[in-house]
């Protein structure tokens, strides 16, 4: 059985143990008495180093820990080893704040919290018990903070569980509890790392909400993270005023303001677009000679682009009396046909036979279609078969 010294002192950073079995390949050892908090309540494993090897991940099972390394550790039987200081003190400010957060959503909101997790960037809980808006966030966060400010003790008591009283939620385990208090606000029965006073936890911010099923998951960041992500904030924002030559508190209602412009511009241009294709339609027609047959034919070759650009012009040309609009595109090998309601001509059945024998496909209504084929080759063969003199 491993004596957890993390129990009674989160602060401890370096100790003396006892190896007392170690794996096949050395990689993996047990001691007598550590340090290390093994991954367990939704705070993740600390990290350091035993005999100078370091300690890739540190396992809870049940009586004892099982301490993962990176490289065999040589056959010593007494050991000094450290635990990894600014990655545990920063689990602790984040778990702290967790406590520290929850008792908050339960005591103004009736909140309860239903799970933890503790990542790499931010911390989250899920809530249950009612809605949660920004509102709430903002009051709950507002608490949470005079509460750090107020510098209230936190303590650890090991309690009979049958005798335990005023838990935030009731424990499954028996025998002793572990509980955690914050006074005058809480008590947790809880096994991780924890600040002495609410004071190190530093400050805390709320942020994104996300509704997942019937509970909220709250993020939120503690102490350095805080600060670290304050600054990733302001420097983003400051990036996005810089491009506006706008206040950082200005920049919100400048962009706002951009993407209304963005879209009255983009309607604009679209409406111009549609008047040029008129125009062009027009001049295309009034240029293109009659033939024997008195339709007017025109035929207009691109080699790379949309084909759908072309369409307005092709609309507006076959608008007018006996005409025909052919339009071909290199890449993607494509075509369009349009053809005038009096030309005699149905554009989507003419298309789609050209098209079946030079192996593409296609076709639409009697006035205007187009198609696709596998290979530019193709293209020069459903021209010939369109029989329409190239322009
Ligand atoms: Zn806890």
């Amino acid at each position: 059985m491993t004596e957890r010294l993390y129990y009674t002192d989160s602060y401890l950073r370096e100790f003396q143990a006892r190896v007392v079995e170690r794996s096949a390949d050395g990689q993996t050892v047990y001691l007598d008495r550590s340090a290390f908090y093994p991954t367990s309540g939704g705070q993740p494993f600390d990290l350091g180093s035993i005999g100078g090897v370091a300690v890739v991940e540190v396992v809870d099972e049940d009586d004892r820990i099982a301490h993962r390394l990176a490289a065999p550790l040589a056959a010593e039987n007494e050991v000094s080893a450290q635990v990894d200081w600014a990655r545990r003190f920063d689990h602790m400010q984040q778990h702290s704040g967790q406590h520290l957060l929850s008792a908050v959503f339960e005591e103004l909101f009736g909140l309860r919290t239903v799970s933890f997790h503790l990542g790499a960037e931010s911390a989250t809980i899920d809530l249950e018990g009612g809605p949660v808006d920004t509102q709430t966030l903002q009051k709950a966060e507002c608490r949470a903070n005079d509460l750090i400010f107020e510098n209230r003790p936190l303590d650890v008591r090991f309690e009979d569980a049958r005798e335990a009283q005023g838990l935030r939620k009731a424990s499954e385990r028996e025998g002793t509890l572990r509980i955690v208090s914050i006074v005058g606000l809480d008590r947790s029965a809880c096994g991780g790392t924890h600040v002495r006073g609410t004071g190190e936890i530093g400050v805390i911010l709320l942020r994104r909400l996300e509704k997942i099923r019937q509970s909220v998951r709250v993020e939120f960041v503690c102490g350095a993270r805080a600060v670290k992500r304050a600054r990733a904030d302001f420097e983003a924002l400051t990036k996005v005023s810089q491009i506006f030559s706008a206040a950082l508190d200005e920049v919100p209602a400048m962009v706002a303001a951009q993407v209304d412009a963005a879209k009255a511009g983009e309607k604009a241009r679209r409406k111009l677009e549609l008047e040029l294709a008129a125009y062009r339609g027009k001049e295309l027609y009034q240029t293109a000679e009659p033939g024997p047959d008195g339709v007017r034919r025109v035929t207009q070759r691109l080699d790379r682009g949309n084909l759908e650009d072309l369409r307005a012009v092709a609309q507006n040309f076959t608008a007018l009396p006996m005409s025909v609009f052919l339009a071909t595109l290199e890449d993607p090998p494509s075509v369009l046909l349009a053809a005038s309601a009096d030309s005699g001509l149905d554009a989507g059945k003419l298309l789609k036979a050209a098209l079946t024998e030079a192996g593409g496909r296609g076709g639409s209504n009697a006035r205007i279609a187009q198609g696709s084929m596998p290979e530019v080759s193709a293209l020069e063969k459903v021209t010939r078969a369109l029989r329409l003199p190239t322009a």
